[in-house]
């Protein structure tokens, strides 16, 4: 029992740890030498650039990236005591909290969200519109014309601890309506949840995403922060840690950045 307790206070909120290294957690690695998705120690590693620059470095026990931005944006303010105009991240930085956590800090948030590329490419003519939404009665109409009416709000709680917040709308009657089967599989009357506060979040970083200066960003990511990436892991050849700990490895990136600012700075 005293075992347990003891690998249960070391992990935390984790889910796994590595006996030769408890800071370390189980993640899937790009390297898969054994080419079955076999989990591997390691630390999540972010870093922000600018004009290839590094201006920033964190390290976070969990894999998630969506999960790292507020502690490594936290950390930004702390070491330049002001915040950046705007941020630019892939669509594994684009969470609902994300969002509104950079909106609430006067951030422009380039982030892209799932399936972002794909609503771009979608043929908007074969886009069937199934529910319209009249704000003024805050209900919605489904297709074959029928009100759903708001019926109430539920909290899902995040593993960060945010809260997203879902309003429900319900049809009063499907029994019988002829499109049953393909627009309503539960099975009563066809309830809708709607997080109303991402659809905004996502329409803002569509609007922000398409604009002339977020299609420069967008160009701009993948020659800014990748090659950074690219020369300290291949150029450099530093594949993995030679320390062990959260802090004693964060020092060995701290030693990285710094080699990798000073080369460019020389060059
Ligand atoms: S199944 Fe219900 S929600 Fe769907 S179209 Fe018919 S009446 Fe409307």
């Amino acid at each position: 029992m005293k075992r347990y307790q003891d690998h249960e206070k070391i992990l935390g909120e984790r889910n796994s740890f590595s006996k030769t290294d408890p800071g370390a957690t189980f993640m899937r690695m790009k390297e898969d030498y054994m080419k079955n998705g076999q989990l591997k120690p390691g630390y999540n590693v972010q870093i922000s650039t600018n004009n290839q620059y590094i201006v920033n470095y964190s390290h976070h026990p969990n894999p998630t990236d969506y999960k790292t931005l507020p502690s490594h944006i936290d950390q930004f303010n702390k070491l330049y005591n002001g915040l950046p105009q705007a941020v630019v991240a892939d669509a594994g930085y684009g969470s609902e909290e994300n969002y509104t956590l950079l909106e609430k800090l006067g951030i422009d948030a380039y982030v892209k969200y799932n399936y972002f590329d794909k609503d771009q490419h979608k043929d908007k003519s074969k886009i069937l519109i199934d529910l319209y939404y009249n704000a003024e009665q805050d209900c919605y109409y489904c297709q074959m014309g029928q009100k759903m009416k708001y019926i109430g709000t539920h909290i899902r709680e995040t593993d960060n601890g945010f809260l997203a917040q879902y309003k429900n709308y319900q049809a009063i009657r499907c029994d019988g309506c002829p499109l049953r089967g393909s627009c309503n599989k539960q099975k009563g009357n066809r309830i809708l949840a709607v997080n109303q506060n991402l659809a905004k979040c996502k329409s803002k970083a569509t609007e922000l995403l398409k604009s002339e200066k977020g299609i420069y960003y967008r160009s701009k990511r993948g020659v800014d922060v990748e090659p950074v990436f690219g020369n300290i892991k291949y150029n450099k050849g530093f594949r993995r840690f030679l320390l062990k700990g959260i802090d004693k490895t964060e020092i060995e990136t701290g030693l990285l950045a710094l080699a990798h600012n000073l080369a460019k700075r020389a060059k």
